[in-house]
């Protein structure tokens, strides 16, 4: 049954993350005016929306799951809850969204000590979650180019590699008046997060220097020129992004009671969105607790951890100087989503009391094995994501999680796109400053059964029963009876 596109609509303001201005959201801003602060948007007649009941709500969004109506797929299955000021034909869907939550084995369980599953974000049509965020950008995109009558749009990012990747896709999708450019730290993104923006055909700009320099680049041009910024300064791409923790609710059937989710931060705009989505669940009754959400950080990026291990009365924000990580998408000494952090960390703390959220720190050498160990045990986890399984296991240590409880770890791109650092440590070619050192019984290796010289010299059917033995021989195989 075709499912018909909601009625209600909201009226959505960006609402200064520091200065607390607010501005209506008929144009694209990133910063305040006022005080360059952060937006989060914030859906004024949301109120309406508490009139229908909690329960009514998972009504909804359960018969959406299976809806075959194109703009009420993915993201925008939740759509009063994310950007309902959209058209059906604003709304662009590539597939995002519907990523599974896989278990780990009972084996891998065990070993871990703990129930836990991934949520698989590298299944996103870019392979990762910021497919999400960007769905929803470039829907608002298609929606301001129809109201304002725009000829052309330059859209721009800078990127640790995956929103340029997305932000190509989309912008090759959406075409005319639409353009992509991305800017990229020459060197610092994988071979196959360079390759997507090049495949999109967008046009692919390098700078020496490492993420936080391009940003400050991109953040010029969109002070001064008419571009759209779809970093995560664009709060837009937040609200597509907080459907991830719709859909980990809809999955456990809106029971977050003993759950624990582990999301790595870099620029800390996923794990805003995250905390923003389950926040909204709350005030509206679809769930009746909060999950614990954990943030991860590497020890060589992580300003977010170093403002929360302090107490309380003596927090305070600095950015720090980044060191080469595995978890490169994460790699950021500076997140611009810090102040959004904050201040839904502090609500979200009032709610779930003290204990709902925490960050951990990690090390490198444990981030690159948790990786290798998950994607051993059949997973397809990213570095980002092996990362979250290093956040598991700290958090363990700490007393974070407790033994009853359910951990969700978020694989936020595809083992694809981050094969070099496996190749690295297979081949043992970290350099130093990534204090990482390969374990022999994590490597692995392809076995040449027969060279090419020696190939010449057999005839074909030699050929292939050499092979056979060497096989036979190195697996100690036994014959049929
Ligand atoms: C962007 C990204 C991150 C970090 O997310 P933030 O929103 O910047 O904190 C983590 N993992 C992957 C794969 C990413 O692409
Ligand atoms: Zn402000």
């Amino acid at each position: 049954m075709a499912q018909t596109f909601p009625e209600y609509r909201g009226k959505l303001e960006y609402v200064c993350q520091i200065c607390g201005n607010r501005y209506p959201s008929d144009e694209l801003l990133y910063t305040c005016p006022n005080c360059k602060g952060v937006f989060l948007l914030e859906d004024i007649n949301f109120n309406q929306l508490r009139e229908t009941k909690g329960a009514y709500w998972q009504k909804i969004f359960d018969s959406r799951a299976s809806t075959k109506t194109y703009s009420l797929r993915g993201i925008f299955r939740y759509y009063e809850l994310i950007a309902p000021i959209l058209e059906d034909e604003d709304i662009v869907h590539l597939g995002e969204g519907h990523t599974p939550i896989v278990f780990a084995s009972p084996a891998f369980q065990k070993q871990i000590g703990q129930k836990f599953a991934f949520k698989n974000e590298g299944q996103n049509p870019s392979a990762s979650f910021k497919d999400r965020g960007m769905a929803c950008a470039f829907s608002y995109l298609k929606h301001l180019v129809k109201t304002k009558g725009y000829k052309n749009i330059l859209a721009i990012c800078a990127s640790t590699g995956d929103t340029s990747a997305s932000a190509a896709m989309y912008g090759a999708y959406v075409g005319d008046p639409i353009k992509s450019v991305v800017l990229l730290p020459h060197g610092k993104v994988t071979p196959e997060q360079l390759a997507q923006p090049l495949g999109s055909g967008a046009i692919v700009l390098e700078l020496p220097g490492v993420f936080d320099d391009c940003m400050k680049v991109v953040e010029y041009l969109a002070d001064n020129y008419n571009v759209a910024l779809l970093n995560s300064k664009n709060s837009w791409r937040i609200l597509g992004q907080e459907s991830y923790s719709f859909e980990i609710a809809q999955w456990f059937d809106w029971d977050m009671g003993g759950k624990v989710l582990f999301i790595p931060i870099g620029n800390a705009g996923n794990i805003a969105a995250i905390i923003s989505g389950f926040l909204k669940l709350y005030e509206l009754n679809i769930i009746d607790s909060l999950p614990k959400i954990i943030g991860v950080q590497s020890s060589h990026a992580d300003p977010v951890y170093r403002f929360y291990s302090k107490d309380k009365k003596s927090r305070k924000y600095s950015p720090v100087p980044v060191k080469p990580s595995v978890a490169q998408a994460a790699m950021i000494g500076n997140p611009v989503s810090f102040p959004r952090v904050k201040e839904l960390v502090e609500k979200f703390e009032s709610m779930g009391g003290p204990g709902s959220f925490n960050v951990v720190q990690v090390e490198e050498q444990e981030i690159i094995e948790g990786m290798l160990i998950a994607n051993k045990k059949g997973h397809i986890a990213c570095t980002q994501g092996g990362e979250c399984l290093a956040g598991l296991l700290r958090a363990k240590e700490l007393g974070y999680i407790e033994k009853h409880e359910i951990a969700i770890l978020n694989a936020t791109a595809h083992s694809l796109k981050f094969l070099k650092f496996q190749q690295m440590y297979f081949e043992d070619r970290f350099d130093r400053e990534y204090e990482i050192t390969p374990k022999e019984e994590l490597k692995n290796f392809p076995t040449l059964l027969i060279n090419k010289e020696k190939k010449e010299f057999l005839t074909e059917s030699e050929f292939y029963k050499n092979a056979a033995n060497n096989i036979v021989n190195m697996l100690k195989l036994k014959k049929k009876d």
